[in-house]
């Protein structure tokens, strides 16, 4: 190698280094992450649309990535309770344990719904904070990145103007964006959909769509053959327009209560990368209402 390129490529490697190492539990938090933080972030995300977020093996690679980090983004309200506190301790690192600047639990910063009167997560329960799946509203998305950039700016108070600009930049985009959406979702009002597991509450929530059932009897609590059977009498006098789930979930009940009352079974992309056009934020909610619109008839 040229002496002189080698000197360049010294020169230019502690700035490399300088980036924000930043690990990810859910792909919905690695979108927002490029939006507010760009090149000054490298970015590890430890689930795909594929992944059931409550659900992960702690795979060493993933202890790797977390020994490493400035900053972990989770969802939390106990959505990745079963791997993410394991990846926590293993890791060695301070700057991200509890409490700390480098950990940042989304969750925390949104009204959270279906709060349980008592938890019962003994009895199965995988949501006993309140849901987790929180980010299909975009009010709850416009109060994350807030918190997020401000967060940024604490870890590298160097580039704080560049994540308040970016902030800014989103939050104008997201606001059209999401006023585009809710016009165009007026449509989709009432629409009566049966559900999988509550992965679509914060969705149904804003759109005020109607989800007249959930297939698990809890959240995290496959139904019974009985129970299908049973919801499927209950559901044939006034059936919904479809059964939605995310691509994560077992389809078996789904596609069993779908062909027996006749209805579609929708499989929603729930997170960047559930279908090949949700490649960010805006495109993941372009995509969900689209394929709503589609099975409003
Ligand atoms: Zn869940």
């Amino acid at each position: 190698m040229h002496r002189f390129t080698m000197f360049l490529l010294i020169l230019l490697m502690p700035i490399a280094a300088s980036a924000l190492e930043i690990f990810v539990c859910e792909p919905e938090w690695g979108s927002l992450l490029e939006e507010l933080a760009g090149d000054n972030a490298e970015i590890t995300v430890a689930t795909t649309a594929f992944q059931d977020p409550h659900r992960l093996q702690a795979r060493p690679s993933l202890i790797a990535a977390v020994r490493r980090a400035d900053l972990v983004v989770c969802t939390g309200a106990d959505l990745e309770i079963g791997w993410l506190p394991l990846l926590l301790r293993r890791s060695g690192n301070a700057k991200i344990q509890t409490g700390n600047p480098g950990y940042f639990l989304a969750a925390n910063f949104v009204r959270r719904l279906e709060i349980p009167k008592t938890i019962d997560r003994a009895q199965g329960d995988v949501h006993p904070q309140g849901n987790p799946h929180i980010h299909l509203n975009p009010g709850n998305i416009r109060r994350v990145a807030d918190a997020l950039a401000e967060r940024l700016t604490v870890l590298d108070a160097g580039n704080s103007n560049e994540y308040q600009a970016r902030l800014e930049d989103f939050q104008a985009r997201w606001q059209d964006a999401t006023e585009r959406w809710e016009d165009r979702a007026l449509q989709l009002e009432g629409m009566r959909l049966a559900s999988h597991h509550r992965s679509f509450s914060y969705l149904a929530d804003w759109l005020d769509l109607d989800i007249v059932a959930t297939l698990e009897s809890k959240p995290g609590v496959p139904p019974s053959g009985a129970q299908l059977a049973a919801l499927l009498e209950r559901l044939t006098p006034n059936p919904p327009l479809g059964v939605i789930r995310t691509p994560y979930e077992n389809e078996k009940p789904s596609m069993w209560l779908a062909e027996r009352l006749e209805l579609p079974e929708i499989k929603l992309p729930y997170t960047i990368g559930g279908t090949d056009n949700s490649v960010d934020l805006f495109s993941l909610y372009d995509e969900t209402i689209r394929m709503l619109e589609e099975h409003n008839q």
